[in-house]
């Protein structure tokens, strides 16, 4: 405990310049010609609060009160260096999981991004018919592609894809019976539960069949005059294996039809091609749903579609005219800059190559062959930063679609495995997220790994960097 008395305090207050006394400072008077007034006054009155505090409760001795004092500029100006800054920065994803929801999901394709650049600060005609020079639909940009890739379907583009099966379920069910089957009732991170969301839209759960069994006849029993609608919702994130029996779509669509009620699905993925050549073969496309009877399909935007954050409703057009007039949609619509990412996106299916264009297909379809090459050449440029403990190499391994999405399918992939004798993996995880651009790895087996998968090939030099530093601080 310092030996400070009140004489002391006195003497360490009369060290720090008043509030007015900086403001007159010519360096505060240009960083006031840059920033507001009231921002640099807030800022210079805490941090002066903060070293009071700190003389009151006798932490600090009059050299340091007389240290910081000269130093206040200076630490003012880190101070609002700090505040400016983003919170959200650019990350590497090494994890290999290629939507990964908590590193954003999807990359927007460039031509969306080149809408987005174009348009975003410009007035652009939203919801304004040219031709008739009065409101329109703002779904129509979207629409008018979708209704070309599927003849007589239409669509709504709602926040995301929970508020999309919100929004349908209360549109198209509120008080009657939806009937799922008890092997769908899916948890999808953490919040989105389908009972929970059923029950919020107003729509009456009715489950049937078993967790892992589930048959025609046990929809077609639980149908009264009060059903709405058949529901069958993608597993998403898990598989039940071994003795499972499910309802195939058509199945369905033909019982809906015998009994006069809609078909749902809740797809999740959105994906619009067949995945098989990548090692994909049960995640149907929108198109084949379709194609097999589904009356009405909602979707993200940003899983394997590719997109911006969205929900995306496809449907019979009576049933999407229907969820039009809700007055829920608009509590739940997309804003300008999704539509203009989407429709750009969308326009890549049309032209027919989107595993070139589309960021999340790109990935899913590199091949081995070029990730060993990229892993052999950053191993190559690292060179002699050895000397150092540390231990890189290439190692097989499997990279994830996620964004729960086909959880079962791994995708061989090329990781560097990063080890030290000197320091942990947690550590040296932590030192590569704690870069000024943070590398995301994982950690298998005590080895920090790098997929290069999910990295874009412009980012390996970063890796470079990022190895040799761990190697210097070894
Ligand atoms: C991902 C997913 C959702 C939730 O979609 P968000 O766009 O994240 O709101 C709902 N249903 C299924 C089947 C999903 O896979």
């Amino acid at each position: 405990m310092k030996n400070t008395n009140s004489a002391d305090y006195d003497r360490g207050y009369r060290l720090l310049p008043s509030v007015d006394q900086l403001m007159e400072r010519d360096e505060v008077k240009q960083l006031i010609s840059r920033y507001s007034r009231e921002f640099i006054l807030h800022n210079i009155r805490e941090l002066l609060a903060a070293i009071r505090n700190e003389i009151s409760k006798g932490k600090a001795d009059l050299q340091e009160v007389k240290k910081r004092a000269e130093g206040l500029i200076d630490e003012l100006r880190q101070r609002l260096e700090a505040q400016l800054s983003p919170t959200l920065r650019q990350v590497v994803n090494a994890t290999g999981v290629i939507i990964h929801t908590n590193l954003g999901r999807a990359l927007l394709c460039p031509s969306a991004v080149e809408r987005l650049q174009e348009l975003s600060c410009r007035y652009l005609n939203l919801e304004f018919s040219l031709e008739e020079g009065r409101r329109g639909s703002r779904d129509l940009p979207v629409n008018r592609l979708i209704s070309l890739m599927f003849p007589a379907k239409s669509c709504v583009v709602v926040n995301n894809n929970a508020a999309a099966v919100l929004l349908v379920l209360n549109t198209l069910a509120k008080g009657k019976e939806v009937i799922v089957s008890r092997g769908e009732l899916v948890e999808i991170g953490g919040s989105f539960r389908i009972p929970e969301v059923m029950e919020k839209s107003g729509a009456i759960l009715k489950e049937v069949g078993t967790t892992n069994k589930t048959r025609l006849q046990d929809y077609e029993r639980a149908i009264s005059p009060n059903t709405a609608l058949l529901l069958a919702v993608h597993q998403s994130n898990f598989r039940i294996l071994g003795f499972t029996e499910s309802v195939r779509m058509e199945e369905l669509v033909a019982l809906g039809q015998r009994h006069g009620i809609s078909v749902m699905e809740d797809m999740g993925s959105g994906n619009m091609i067949d995945l098989s050549p990548y090692g994909i073969t049960d995640e149907p496309s929108v198109g084949e749903i379709l194609t097999k009877g589904a009356n009405i399909l909602t979707f993200s935007g940003d899983k394997l579609l590719g997109g911006p954050q969205s929900g995306i409703i496809v449907g019979d057009r009576e049933l999407i005219a229907r969820v039009k007039e809700n007055p829920l949609l608009r509590a739940v619509r997309a804003g300008k800059l999704t539509y203009l990412a989407l429709e750009a996106t969308l326009m890549e299916y049309l032209k027919g190559r989107p595993e070139v264009s589309i960021p999340v297909l790109q990935m899913l379809s590199t091949s081995l062959e070029e990730l060993q090459g990229r892993a052999e050449a950053i191993i190559e440029e690292l060179g002699e930063a050895k000397g150092s403990s540390l231990k890189v190499e290439i190692m097989e391994g499997a990279s994830k679609v996620g964004g729960g999405t086909v959880p079962l399918v791994e995708i061989p992939t090329r990781q560097i495995a990063v080890t030290s004798a000197s320091c942990t993996a947690d550590n040296i995880n932590r030192k590569l997220r704690m870069r000024p651009l943070p590398v995301i790895a994982r950690i298998q087996e005590e080895r920090v790994v790098i997929d290069l998968r999910t990295v874009l090939p412009s980012e390996d030099r970063e890796l470079v960097k990022a190895l040799k530093e761990l190697a210097l601080a070894d």
